[in-house]
Formats: structure tokens, sequence, C-alpha cells
């Protein structure tokens, strides 16, 4: 699926993304909530009307300098709605608003909000955890870009086999070269592309999203990595055809 050049270049326009949000909401039957403000804007999240125990959790733009997850969200929820309409699943479309309108990592005192699941001092992440309280995921997907990317990778974060990294990454192979680099964040990649690892929560001081529901709420979890200085459509389609990959298992 291409994603409509014409948009790409309103990947900042918060608003803009609250009405396709909107469109997708009647489309697929799913229950549309503003839960917070953050930074002077709304903060959405999406749900199945029926229960969403046991569904799919998925969430972009906790980092507002990386389009091509916000965009590769609402670009694969615009073309799946009948997907949407039978998987139970929770939303959230942009965790850092204020973020994706400015081009910033950070939130609007300067946080970086992955790092920050340990506390409760962020009020829309802690209705965020008080709504995620008594629920389990057989999936969560987190999306991000890095700009030190040399190529698209994934983090799986591992509880029990089969695995699903691999075929993932062979996925991504046909879209956008695969990450190069063997050592990312410092971490040695299990495989090219691969960073496949055991979590203790406790050897955590700065708690990202992901591992936060890969402790308390989910089944399996993914954060896909596109490289933020290749061309954004195509960082788009990556994040476009690795969701749909996994929502289709
Ligand atoms: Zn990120």
């Amino acid at each position: 699926m291409q994603a409509q050049s014409s948009t790409l270049f309103h990947c900042h326009d918060y608003q803009r993304l609250v009405r396709r949000w909107r469109k997708v909401a009647r489309d697929a039957g799913l229950q549309m909530t503003a839960f917070a403000q953050a930074g002077g804007y709304e903060v959405l999240r999406l749900t199945s009307r029926k229960s969403v125990e046991g569904g799919v959790y998925l969430s972009a733009g906790i980092h507002g300098d990386e389009p091509a997850a916000t965009e590769g969200l609402i670009c694969w929820a615009e073309a799946n709605p009948e997907l949407l309409r039978k998987t139970p699943c929770v939303i959230f479309p942009c965790l850092n608003p204020w973020g994706l309108v400015n081009n910033s990592r950070f939130d609007e005192q300067g946080r970086d909000l992955n790092r920050t699941f340990q506390h409760d001092h962020v009020p829309h992440l802690q209705a965020l955890k008080a709504f995620l309280k008594p629920l389990r995921f057989r999936l969560a997907l987190n999306l991000h870009e890095d700009y030190d990317g040399h190529g698209l990778y994934i983090y799986e974060l591992e509880r029990h086999a089969p695995f699903w990294g691999e075929e993932l990454i062979e996925i991504a192979r046909t879209l956008i070269p695969i990450e190069s680099r063997t050592l990312i964040d410092t971490r040695r990649v299990s495989k090219p592309g691969l960073l496949r690892r055991k979590i203790d929560i406790e050897k955590f001081t700065a708690i990202p999203e992901a591992i936060y529901l890969h402790h308390h709420h989910a089944e399996r979890t993914f954060t896909f990595e596109t490289p933020s200085e290749f061309a954004l459509e195509q960082r788009v389609r990556v994040q476009v055809a690795l969701i749909d990959a996994c929502l289709r298992r």
C-alpha cells in the first residue's frame, strides 16, 4: 500500500491526524476518546466497543520527531477498517502531540516520555497506566524511528518461542535496507536488524513504554525503528507492512 504523498507534507499536523482518526473510528466502529490533555493538546485513545482483553495494543508518537510512526499507524488503520472492526484493540495514535507539532523527541517540559513509565509524574501516562491496569494483550506494537539508523531494526522482547522477529525482518527487507550496525544503543544484535532480549525490569531506572507493557500487560512486545534519514514515504510503508504482518498472524 502506498502512503498518499500529499499526506506526507502534513505529518506534523496534529489536528489533521485527529480528523483522520475520527474517520477511522467511524469506519471501523471504534470508540475514540480524548482521555487526557498534554501540552495543550487532547491525547487520543481508540478502543474496540467490545472488551479489549486479550487483544492488541498499538502505540505511536511518544517521540514527536518520529513522524513515520504516527503516519504509519494511521495509514495502516485507514486501509484496514474491517480488520480493526473484528480485532479487540487499544490504539494510542500519538502520546506526545506537542512533540509531534514541534518535531521534538521531548514533551513541552523537556521530558523524554519514553523513559518515565517508572513513576506517575506525567498525568496522561498515569491515566494510560490506570486504563491498562486490568488488561492483558496478546500483542503490543510500539512504533519508533531512529535518526542514527542506517536501516530498519526491531526490538523483540523475549518471552517464548516461536519468535516472530526473523520473519518481520524478511518482510521489511523487501521495502527498506536492514540496519547494518551490529551494536545498537550499546546492545549487540541477535541477527542483522534484530535485537531480541530478555528483560529484567528491575534493571531499568528509566522505563520505556515497551518494557512496561512487556512486564505488566503483553504476551509479545515489539518496537519497530525506521531510519529517520530515509525518505518518509519509504519509512511509512515499512511501518504499515510490519503492523499488517503482525495483525494478520
Ligand atoms: Zn523513539
